[in-house]
């Protein structure tokens, strides 16, 4: 039995507030906006994550947000600009793969709270990353 919930709204078990909808995904407004229009695009197909997902659902949602998606945000909403998201195991609530699109605005105060004291020297991350 399958119990993702993003699998029962893509099935209509569950209703959502649908933006838009094709053959492989549909975008949903999120229940839990960060800011006004935040909007999550959901493969159709289930995909946990950025491990196992189809490029093709990629390169097809970064599209329909640069076609439709923004242009709808800026249009509708006046936002001042548009964050892309996608969390993996840390910060991912429903595993199953989705992109957050959030519309910013200029007075958003949206605050990532990067702490600096945990940010290690440049050059040793560096010579981790390519050594
Ligand atoms: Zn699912």
């Amino acid at each position: 039995m399958n119990d993702c919930i993003f699998c029962k709204i893509i099935n209509n078990e569950i209703p959502s507030k649908t933006i838009h909808e094709d053959e492989l995904v549909k975008v949903i407004m999120s229940i839990d906006p960060v800011t006004n229009g935040h909007l999550l695009i959901l493969p159709k197909k289930h995909y946990t994550n950025i491990l196992d997902i189809n490029e093709i659902i990629v390169t097809h949602s970064l599209k329909l947000t640069k076609d439709k998606l923004y242009p709808l945000l800026k249009e509708k909403l006046n936002c001042d600009g548009l964050t892309i998201s996608e969390n993996n195991f840390l910060g991912q609530e429903i595993k199953h793969f989705h992109i957050h699109l959030i519309p910013r605005y200029k007075d958003d105060n949206i605050d990532f709270n990067i702490i600096k004291e945990n940010i290690n020297d440049l050059d040793e991350v560096f010579n981790n990353l390519t050594k």
